[in-house]
């Protein structure tokens, strides 16, 4: 192996912080982004990024301090109404109890802050725009390891690694194994409502400054605010994955459609709940839900592997994604670093072969095939607690108990540090 060529499909969180990673450790790269530039598209609602892997993740980019000028702290509440209006949990307040520990330390960011720090942090010309995967094919020669990229107009070839972080539908996904995502059992509607604070200033304070859940029976509004001053609200509800086929809902006609659909399905819900969608911007979409199967493996490929939702799709209900994706990007590139540092570095490069490459990519899976099925089934259980019959009150139980696990183990760490011998008397 003469030289090493590494391609990341998909310029998301996942495939940025891969290539970002890997470039600031001498390991060259490029992305192949399908959008046609960083502006093609809205990239969705805002993420919170966790105080460990994703944070650490930007620590090892150098970006953190970046991070910290755009984050929001503020952002971390959460309220729970239920549709009449009673509130469950407010964090801003202190109403009701508070969520555990585990969810301090996760300050929001929108998704477009994120990417355009991680685009703006790779070697110029890196990152390819405008090129769609259509298939990753084997060298059609047979005589090398390498595989060739086809996108719509051209073909690029010779590559040593191809790392899938092509999301949801990804087509590296397609050579590694056959599992394809199924719908999850949740659809509805996405919508944003753009300036809130001038369009409704009291729906505004009612949403408050991070997430605002209202949880009907099976039904719900799940609304966040985002930097740019818009609150986007996902009317998700359980439905079958055909619905927005057959409900009858006119999509084309978008003021007409927010109407039918609270009319259809938000029965008992208060306005302010309803306004939230009624009083959206003119561009909502049906979003149904898919998934991989939890526990989601394949049998190792060489020269090939998947990273984020490429490898581990799940609903957004336990808010992890973007932080396994970055996760995953940053155990990748660790573990390659100390490949190249310790092979690469040490020997003759044409005396390497592509199966030793494969060493780190091979245990980076293993890892992560028991860290993904911990956090999708995680995500499983919060879908159960979002998309309750007994509407928001479950997930407060929750909350409430898994607080009160924290009360009885804290008291035992507390003494356990108090006996701990301390570091200055062992260095006496
Ligand atoms: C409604 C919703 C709300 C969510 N909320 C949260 C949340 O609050 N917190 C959280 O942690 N996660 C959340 N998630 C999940 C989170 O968005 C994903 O887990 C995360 O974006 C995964 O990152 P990724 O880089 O793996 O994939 P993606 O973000 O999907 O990026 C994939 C990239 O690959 C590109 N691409 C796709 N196909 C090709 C191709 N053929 N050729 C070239 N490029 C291609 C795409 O254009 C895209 O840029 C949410 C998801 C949804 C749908």
């Amino acid at each position: 192996m003469a030289s090493l060529k590494i391609a990341v499909i998909g310029a998301g969180p996942a495939g940025l912080t891969l290539a970002r990673l890997l470039q600031t450790n001498q390991m060259p790269c490029t992305v192949y982004e399908c959008e046609k530039d960083r502006h093609a598209r809205s990239q969705g609602g805002c993420l919170d990024l966790h105080e460990g892997a994703a944070q650490q993740a930007l620590r090892e980019c150098g970006l953190f301090e970046q991070f910290l000028a755009v984050a929001r702290t503020e952002g971390e509440v959460l309220k729970i109404y239920e549709p009449d209006g009673t509130i469950l949990l407010d964090e801003g307040s202190n109403y009701g109890e508070r969520r555990p520990d585990s969810f301090k330390g996760r300050p929001e960011v929108d998704r477009r802050q994120l990417r355009d720090m991680l685009i703006d942090s790779l070697y110029p010309g890196s990152l390819k725009w405008n090129h769609k995967l259509k298939a990753v094919k084997t060298d059609p020669t047979g005589r090398t390891a390498k595989y060739d990229l086809h996108f719509e107009t051209h073909v690029e070839t010779g590559f040593d690694l191809v790392v899938g972080a092509d999301g949801a539908w990804s087509k590296v996904r397609q050579l590694i194994t056959d599992t394809r995502p199924f719908f999850s059992g949740i659809t509805g509607i996405d919508a944003k409502l753009s300036d809130i604070d001038n369009v409704d200033p009291a729906l505004s304070k009612r949403v408050g400054l991070g997430m605002c859940l209202t949880l009907g029976s099976n039904t719900t509004v799940l609304s966040q605010r985002n930097g740019d001053g818009c609150v986007r609200s996902y009317g998700f509800m359980r439905l079958p994955e055909d619905w927005h086929r057959t409900c009858g809902i006119d999509w084309s006609s978008p003021a007409t459609a927010k109407e039918q659909f609270i009319r259809m399905y938000y029965d008992g819900f208060n306005d302010d709940a309803k306004n939230l969608i009624l009083k959206a911007d003119d561009d909502i979409v049906p979003r149904p839900m898919y998934m991989l199967p939890v526990g989601h493996r394949w049998a190792h490929r060489q020269g090939l592997s998947l990273i984020g939702d490429a490898a581990h799709l799940m609903t957004p209900f336990a808010g992890v994604g973007v932080n396994v994706a970055m996760e995953d990007a940053l155990d990748l590139a660790l573990k390659l670093k100390q490949w190249k540092q310790e092979v690469w570095d040490k020997a003759d490069h044409s005396t390497i072969t592509t199966s030793t490459l494969m060493e780190p990519v091979r245990k980076y899976e293993e890892d992560m095939f028991v860290r993904a099925e911990a956090y999708a089934k995680e995500t499983m259980m919060y879908l159960d607690l979002f998309f309750h019959e007994r509407g928001g009150r479950p997930m407060c139980e929750h909350f409430a108990k898994a607080k009160e696990e924290e009360r009885k183990v804290a008291p035992v760490q507390d003494a356990q540090a108090a006996q701990a011998p301390r570091e200055e008397v062992l260095v006496q």
